[in-house]
């Protein structure tokens, strides 16, 4: 181990080699502190070369490799095992925006750039790259595709796959393959930019991306209604889609207990309503013309759906600062929800039809198996995800309750299951929920999965451990 160490520190120099305890802990542990693994060392490459060179030299020596950008993920995918036989590879100084194009609506920017940085230089071209989280400020664009992030305004851009026209990859055994093309078109054969995308550093390393970039809007325009149901929720979005087309960027569900732990927390921000309700969405429209125009939309979706009764009351945002605040009551549930203490987290995703359904039954099932069971419902309805989230009954201790996660993952991921959804939307599947997605794939999937990593990586050393 001493040569490969020695190897490593000539092949990239020995202030980018980690190995102190004090140095490698940051790397090592998750981002919600739920875990922690061991690394025999922490790697720094600054670019694409010498990362291929460190590849090379982990196949000599068999060492496992651990992928890593921000380490934000939330499933456990960045950190290694605690087998101490891995490195871990950070790509986070492989961070300079190679291009920008305004004609062809494109950047190239390598793996390891922070999505907030890439969002900035898009702006100062003039364009807007749309993709954007609460962890905007830490997360890599290298760890956003290899998570197939989604965010905010994946109902009118899609998830980072749809935001993505070409990779630069470092493959498992160390090679280049530059597929850094910005085009739209392409039908040359099997997609191998799409393996690599979603596929959690398990199949080779991403090094840089060209990314779409979109106009900027005239204007965004933002309105919280109140209503009964998820259902009402439902014939709410149809008709905003319907009248909006694509200028519906948001389109945000919050259950009003969910709204009742922010204020509790958060006693400053009080709701624009006089009553409670049931719940609540967050639309957001970004208009091409002019605020006028987006103000005329928005109101129009609001009378139609008064006058059909999907609502009960709605506000629309007058100014930027008004803006802001209702997006503030979305983005603090989830710093409520931490307030109020451990919950049992999924992540999910609904064809959007069964989502009102899906609610009312698992709902149903978890109070009959833990009576009082309180559930903080929230998430991105326009894309049929759901933060499905338990906390414990107020009389019931937390730590007694959260010993119930294995039979309450169970409930939920079977109602999951049975309305035809996925049991995760967002984050991917990590060592966390490996075990757990071998109960809702089938074996021809498991199977294919299976060919393509031992296709890829014949000698398990991308990310042991992770997805499969
Ligand atoms: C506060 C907060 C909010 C979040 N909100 C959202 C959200 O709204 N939507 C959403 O989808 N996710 C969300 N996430 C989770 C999301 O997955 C990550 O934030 C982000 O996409 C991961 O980027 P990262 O650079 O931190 O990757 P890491 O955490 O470092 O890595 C994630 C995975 O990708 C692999 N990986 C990283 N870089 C590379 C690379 N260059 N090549 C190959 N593999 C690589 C790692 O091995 C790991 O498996 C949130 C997380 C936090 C903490």
């Amino acid at each position: 181990m001493d040569a490969f160490l020695d190897t490593c520190r000539r092949t990239i120099g020995a202030a980018h080699v980690l190995t102190a305890a004090s140095d490698t802990a940051p790397y090592l542990t998750d981002w919600r502190r739920r875990a922690s693994g061991k690394a025999c060392e922490v790697l720094k490459p600054a670019d694409t070369e010498e990362l291929a060179a460190l590849v090379r030299l982990c196949n000599e020596y068999k060492v496992p490799m651990v992928p890593q950008g921000g380490n934000t993920g939330l499933v456990l995918g960045s950190i290694p095992d605690d087998s101490g036989k891995a490195v871990v590879l950070s790509l986070t100084r492989l961070n300079r925006i190679r291009q920008i194009d305004p004609v062809n609506n494109t950047m190239t920017v390598e793996a390891g750039c922070i999505l907030k940085n890439i969002q900035h230089a898009a702006g100062e071209a003039g364009r807007l790259f749309p993709l954007s989280l609460a962890a905007e400020g830490s997360c890599t664009i290298g760890g956003n595709l290899s998570t197939n992030a989604g965010g905010t305004a994946v109902l009118r851009y899609g998830n980072t796959r749809e935001l993505c026209l070409g990779l630069e990859v470092v493959t498992a055994q160390g090679e280049i393959w530059n597929g850094l093309r910005g085009l739209r078109k392409d039908n040359t054969g099997y997609d191998l930019r799409d393996l690599y995308i979603g596929a959690e550093g398990t199949l080779g390393l991403i090094t840089a991306a060209v990314l779409k970039l979109f106009p900027q809007p005239k204007a965004q325009l933002t309105a919280l209604a109140a209503l009964r149901t998820p259902d009402d929720a439902l014939h709410l979005l149809s008709l905003a889609q319907s009248y909006c087309v694509s200028a519906l960027t948001g389109f945000e569900l919050m259950s009003g207990f969910c709204l009742k732990l922010v204020n509790k927390h958060f006693p400053a921000m009080r709701l624009p309503f006089a009553e409670d309700h049931a719940q609540y969405v967050l639309l957001e429209l970004s208009d091409s013309e002019s605020e006028e125009h987006a103000q005329t939309m928005l109101e129009h979706v609001i009378s139609v759906a008064m006058q059909h009764d999907y609502i009960q009351d709605a506000v629309v945002a007058r100014s930027m600062a008004q803006s802001q605040a209702i997006w503030d009551f979305r983005e603090h549930i989830p710093l409520a929800q931490a307030a109020e203490g451990k919950n049992i987290k999924h992540d999910v995703s609904l064809p959007i039809s069964h989502i009102g359904d899906f609610i009312r039954t698992t709902d149903a099932l978890l109070q009959q198996a833990f009576p009082g069971a309180r559930m903080v419902t929230f998430g991105h309805l326009g894309d049929g995800n759901l933060h499905y989230n338990v906390a414990h009954p107020e009389q019931e201790a937390e730590q007694s309750f959260l010993e119930n996660q294995a039979a309450i993952n169970r409930i939920v991921h079977d109602s999951v299951h049975q309305h035809d959804g996925s049991i995760s939307a967002e984050h991917g599947i990590g060592a966390l929920k490996r075990t757990e997605i071998l109960r809702y794939k089938s074996a021809v999937e498991m199977q294919l999965m299976h060919s393509i990593k031992q296709a890829l990586d014949p000698l398990n050393l991308m990310n042991p451990g992770k997805i499969l």
